[in-house]
């Protein structure tokens, strides 16, 4: 990996991450709040691996799955209740249309940037 901005940025979110611990996860605003794909815990960043149960999400359908999920495009409330409904193993209900524009999107990235997937910031 190599030196850089970037990589300070990611070091920064996981520092924050760390100290968000033990407290509410409205400090985490500024920076991607994501709920993992496969446990339904909050984690930071759509795309990392999941803190609580390890899971990283490497196919189309689950980066898709991951996205959807974050503070991009639910809000604060919706994520706790997406969060809540997960963790009492409700089914989460994401739109089809939508969830087939999140992996369209992925699937044009990977066709466009194929070396280097966007989200690989870091
Ligand atoms: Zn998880």
């Amino acid at each position: 990996m190599a030196l850089g901005v970037q990589k300070v940025e990611q070091a920064g979110s996981n520092l924050a991450h760390y100290c968000a611990v033990k407290r509410s996860y409205a400090s985490l605003l500024l920076m991607t709040v994501a709920i993992c794909f496969a446990c339904g815990e909050f984690k930071v960043g759509a795309f990392t691996s999941c803190p609580h149960c390890g899971a990283e999400p490497t196919t189309d359908e689950d980066l898709a799955h991951s996205l959807a999920l974050t503070d991009h495009y639910l809000t604060p409330e919706a994520l706790e209740q997406v969060q809540q409904r997960a963790v009492a193993g409700q089914p989460i209900d994401i739109a089809p249309e939508f969830y087939e524009q999140l992996l369209q999107g992925l699937q044009e990235e990977r066709a466009t940037k194929a070396s280097r997937p966007w989200w690989k910031f870091w």
